[in-house]
């Protein structure tokens, strides 16, 4: 076993707070890597605020991870001290089920995945996450980061990105399909870059228009403000596909009429609180209304190396970890441009 510093919630409400935390033993197939980076997801601090319940205090969050390898243990194949790694939203599954052999192991039907925090680790404790000096994770688990990318950029590929990568391809968002992006946030950033680079025209749709230049400069061809009713009347009936990454709710309803005949609303932000979803919308034009979860591990790799084939970068500002509490504000108040990443080293060799 050996000791982390760490940052960790206490309660829903309390600041995170610099402490010190246990990773199990290197075992047989697993990797000790050093973090250094971790990235701020919306999830983190719907989690840490017990929005989605079931919260075991103190929690260390954290599942947009980036590091490099110190030590593997005896039956590791994979990987060798001083790769370049990364970690998402997950460090284990139950590998048996159909699923986890398909390589969906975000799906995983047997013992559901291993969340990187939050969950049951294999050792029986209970799992920490990103926001900490080094962590083990069984090789299985593990991506490789492709040198043409920077580990502060890989860092929050390894959910944002994956997350808006698996569905643009599972809906075949490519070449002449046009796709809207709701919400230009950490996924919704991202959501926007890959789906130019797969060759499909896509529109942001933004509260206001405060991130228009930045919009257009990631690659979109339209940016509409939904506080604007004109916008839902000018683009009635026109996507194919629409990634909803907002994190609080929205009236869906407006979103679905947007989509053209057998198009797909995908919902990707988790509200805390259900949404009502009108049947006029989806039965008039044989609207799909679906939703997206992270990404399996093989995919995962796929995103990776995609990017860096595409020159596909994150846009981060660069955080040290004592000022996680107020980018925790500037993320619920839509003020980040687009994912605050945390650099570790005051976090690791204490
Ligand atoms: P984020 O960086 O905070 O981005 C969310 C964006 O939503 C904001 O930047 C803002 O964009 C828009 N927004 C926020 N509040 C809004 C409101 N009240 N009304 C309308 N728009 C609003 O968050 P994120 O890290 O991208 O995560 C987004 C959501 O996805 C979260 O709920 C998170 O838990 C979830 N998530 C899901 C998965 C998955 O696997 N499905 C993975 C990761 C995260 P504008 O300022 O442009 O309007
Ligand atoms: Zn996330
Ligand atoms: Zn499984």
């Amino acid at each position: 076993m050996s000791t982390v510093t760490a940052y960790a919630a206490t309660s829903a409400t309390d600041p995170l707070a610099k402490t010190t935390i246990t990773r199990r033993e290197v075992g047989p197939h697993d990797v000790q890597f050093d973090i250094h980076f971790a990235g701020i997801c919306h999830s983190d601090i719907h989690t840490v605020r017990g929005e989605w319940g079931g919260v075991r205090y103190p929690l260390v969050p954290g599942h947009e991870i980036a590091g490099v390898v110190t030590e593997i243990g005896p039956a590791v194949t994979k990987y060798k001290v001083g790769d370049r790694v990364g970690v998402g939203c997950f460090v284990d599954s139950c590998r048996e089920c159909s699923s986890c052999k398909a390589g969906l192991q975000q799906y995983c039907i047997g013992s559901g995945m291993v969340g990187t925090y939050g969950s049951v680790g294999k050792d029986g404790q209970p799992t920490q996450g990103g926001y900490s000096g080094s962590i083990v994770v069984d090789e299985n688990y593990v991506l490789r980061v492709p040198d043409a990318l920077s580990l502060e950029a890989a860092a929050p590929l390894m959910c944002a990105g994956i997350t808006t990568y698996s569905p643009l391809r599972h809906w075949n968002a490519g070449q002449g399909k046009r796709i809207a992006v709701v919400g230009l946030g950490g996924l919704g950033h991202m959501g926007v870059k890959l789906g130019v680079a797969m060759g499909a025209e896509v529109t942001v749709l933004s509260q206001s228009l405060k991130k228009m230049e930045d919009g257009l400069r990631l690659g979109a061809s339209e940016y509409y403000a939904t506080s604007d009713p004109a916008t839902f009347k000018t683009l009635r009936n026109s996507f194919d596909v629409i990634l909803n990454t907002v994190s609080a709710n929205l009236d869906l309803s407006a979103y679905l009429s947007t989509l053209t005949v057998d198009g797909t609303l995908v919902e990707l932000g988790m509200p805390e609180q259900p949404m009502v979803v009108p049947a006029p919308p989806l039965v008039s034009m044989r609207r799909h209304l679906s939703g997206s979860m992270i990404g399996g591990i093989p995919e995962t790799q796929e995103m990776l190396d995609f990017c860096a084939d595409n020159g596909i970068a994150p846009e981060i500002e660069l955080i040290a970890p004592d000022y996680i509490n107020e980018a925790y504000e500037r993320v619920l108040a839509s003020d980040v441009r687009y994912r605050f990443v945390i650099d570790t080293e005051s976090l690791r060799g204490e």
